[in-house]
């Protein structure tokens, strides 16, 4: 089977995406399908920029975070008439499938695509773990382990100054990230959206934690809950501990992937091969109890994520 596959990431970038860039290269060459490469995304699509990979092309790139083929946002990938443009690109080369990495914005768009009679195999990656059919996104261990790295850091300064401190953590809608960081760092409080935020209840528990006269507090947030720095002049009004609030911003995209996450993606990728080599079409690659499995696209846009997060909530108020 001569097949040709083409390789785009999109949305946000995230830790894993080389070394998934790397599997599914090589994997596929393996196969002896040739491989193409799509700089920038969607838009990268529409405007041609597409390239043919050797072995060589991937090397060295698996420690490397980010993604060597760039990424970019095209809204105008809605458009039946912009996306079109792709489909001709990919028609020009010969492409049968593509391979898109992304989160659920470059799904909905990979979904289209599968729509109008183009193959397109997903590979989540985005450290906010929110994507549905998997249990882990790619990018999700590394940012968590720089979220810990942080917070640790941040715990040193709160602890000598008797602060409490917010710490504001990506996540978007999905609140793992402060979840699993809360429990890693022995903070004092979490705030997720999957839990409604009972400020009163967190203000109260913040004062009694002071009045017993710990030394210092952490509380971790995902964003878009509240403003945070709002929130710490509350605390500090109301509970007469010292607050700050520090936003970890985009510090938590960047990096080297670490072991799980170099693990993870090179699985990926070369599951998203084998996945073609079946002549599966349109699906998502997950990852469920350690077991490689795949959604379609449908499923994996309007599914419910499996929620792991109320066991690993009620263990996290059990010990803090
Ligand atoms: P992250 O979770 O890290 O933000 P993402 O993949 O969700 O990653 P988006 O910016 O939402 O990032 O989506 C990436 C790209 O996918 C968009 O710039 C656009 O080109 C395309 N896209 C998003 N939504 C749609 C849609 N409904 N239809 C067609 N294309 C879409």
């Amino acid at each position: 089977m001569n097949k040709k596959i083409a390789i785009l990431t999109s949305g946000g970038d995230a830790p894993g995406m080389n070394a998934a860039i790397r599997a599914v290269t090589r994997a596929a060459l393996q196969e002896g399908w040739e491989v193409f490469a799509i700089y920038n995304g969607y838009k990268g699509l529409i405007d041609g920029e597409l390239y043919k990979f050797s072995r060589k092309d991937v090397s060295e790139i698996l420690y490397r975070g980010g993604t060597i083929l760039g990424t970019a946002r095209l809204p105008e990938f809605v458009d039946p008439n912009v996306r079109q443009k792709g489909i001709e690109n990919l028609k020009k080369y010969g492409i049968d499938t593509l391979i898109v990495l992304g989160g659920d914005g470059t799904y909905h768009g990979a979904q289209k695509l599968v729509e109008m009679g183009i193959n397109c195999i997903g590979i989540p990656c985005t450290i906010d773990n929110d994507i549905v059919g998997t249990d882990f996104t790619i990018g999700f261990d590394t940012a968590l382990n720089t979220i810990v790295n942080a917070v640790d850091k941040i715990r040193d300064t709160s602890s000598s100054h008797q602060r409490c401190t917010i710490v504001e953590i990506m996540g978007r809608y999905c609140g793992d990230l402060a979840l699993w960081a809360g429990i890693c760092c022995g903070a004092e409080y979490v705030i997720i959206p999957e839990k409604e935020f009972n400020r009163q209840e967190l203000l109260d528990n913040l004062k009694t934690h002071h009045d017993q006269g710990r030394r210092h507090a952490i509380v971790l947030i995902t964003e878009k809950i509240t403003d945070v720095e709002e929130l710490a002049r509350d605390t500090e009004e109301y509970t007469e501990f010292e607050t700050r609030a520090t936003v970890l911003g985009y510090i938590q995209r960047g990096g080297s992937p670490s072991g799980a996450d170099r693990v993870l993606a090179s699985r990926m990728g070369a599951y998203a091969v084998e996945l073609i080599k079946q002549g599966k079409e349109g699906r998502c690659v997950g990852i469920i109890d350690n077991q490689l499995t795949s959604t379609d696209f449908v499923e994996a846009l309007n599914g419910k994520k499996r929620q792991t997060n109320d066991n690993l909530y009620n263990v996290f108020f059990k010990i803090r």
